[in-house]
């Protein structure tokens, strides 16, 4: 069986910088991705806050991290980790398809879309729901959608899809945005976003296995065949539960360096409780990690 140094899960932005400083100390290492590299910031049109990029989207920012991660030969498996098991001084990692062992983790699994949780959202996923404009926006050009959320990301996503659809719908619980009075300001500007404040979807009409409507709370209905969900995200950390890892709602406690509770076993980026959600913590975070398990390996606890 292969056995590493560390195995990183996740290649977002945590656990891809996790692994660049791990391998540039030259250690023997895994990362394992069971989707595309980059995580969640695939999700995003425009950051406007990451130094170094004025602007730039998501996916390009990705794939410059990636290319970093390839440029260095960094061992990189497309798979996912179902379980980890403890093994004396050693971890056992059962993903999809291998099983591998490793002296120490670093746990970069990050968060994932929360969903509304209605009848027939699961089924509409792919087929008029989405969780990402930037992916999918184009297929409704000229078209009319909805977004519900009130936050950054929902006014943002928001503000890129009124650029290709006819018209965009926010769909919004409450009455007023959390997002900041920047976004704010844009949606005003756009006079095809119309907004409906202390609103929520209480159904989804389906045509051919696919939306065809919306209906509101308000008994009002929606003609779109696309509705873009960005209501928040919840972490991912299932995949640390049988190690006994502590938790707050599903994120990882750590300490100042990035150690969890369980000794070899660390954790960063959004998977973790922290204050500050975005790019510029998540890097600095699997940075951290990464010295970590660096002193860890060396013996200095
Ligand atoms: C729409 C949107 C817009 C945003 N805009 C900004 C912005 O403008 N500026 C900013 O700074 N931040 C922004 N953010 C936040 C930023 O994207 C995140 O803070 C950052 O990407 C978190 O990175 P991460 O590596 O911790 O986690 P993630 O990006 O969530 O990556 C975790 C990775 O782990 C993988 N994974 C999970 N479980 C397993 C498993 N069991 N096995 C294998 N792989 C697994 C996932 O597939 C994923 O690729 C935005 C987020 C969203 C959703």
């Amino acid at each position: 069986m292969l056995n590493f140094d560390s195995i990183i899960i996740g290649s977002g932005v945590a656990g891809m910088t996790a692994a660049i400083y791990l391998k540039r100390a030259n250690l023997n290492i895994l990362l394992i991705e069971k989707n595309i590299p980059g995580g969640q910031i695939n999700r995003s049109s425009r950051i406007e806050n990451y130094p170094g990029f004025k602007e730039i989207d998501g996916p390009t920012l990705a794939m410059n991290v990636y290319e970093q991660v390839n440029n260095l030969n960094i061992q990189y498996q497309y798979d996912e980790v179902k379980e980890i098991i403890k093994q004396e001084d050693l971890f056992l990692v059962k993903t999809k398809s291998q099983e591998y062992l490793t002296k120490t983790i670093i746990l970069a699994t990050g968060r994932s879309a929360k969903e509304l949780g209605i009848d027939k959202e699961k089924q509409l996923v792919g087929r008029g729901i989405s969780f990402c404009a930037l992916c999918d926006g184009f297929f409704y050009k000229e078209k009319e959608v909805a977004i519900v959320g009130g936050g950054n990301s929902a006014l943002e996503e928001a503000l890129y899809l009124s650029d290709i659809c006819k018209k965009v719908t926010i769909i919004l619980r409450s009455k007023k945005f959390r997002a900041s009075e920047m976004f704010q300001d844009k949606i005003k500007e756009k006079t095809n976003i119309e907004v409906l404040y202390n609103t929520q979807i209480a159904s989804l009409e389906e045509e051919n296995d696919r939306l065809s409507g919306i209906i509101l709370d308000n008994g009002d209905r929606l003609n779109v065949g696309g509705l873009f969900i960005y209501i928040g995200s919840n972490p991912d950390s299932e995949v640390a539960k049988n190690l006994n890892v502590t938790t707050d709602n599903g994120y990882i406690i750590v300490d100042e360096k990035m150690k969890t509770n369980v000794n070899g076993v660390f954790a960063c980026g959004d998977v973790i409780k922290k204050d500050v959600y975005q790019l510029a913590t998540s890097i600095g975070e699997g940075a951290t990690a990464s010295n970590s398990v660096i002193s860890y390996l060396s013996g200095i606890k």
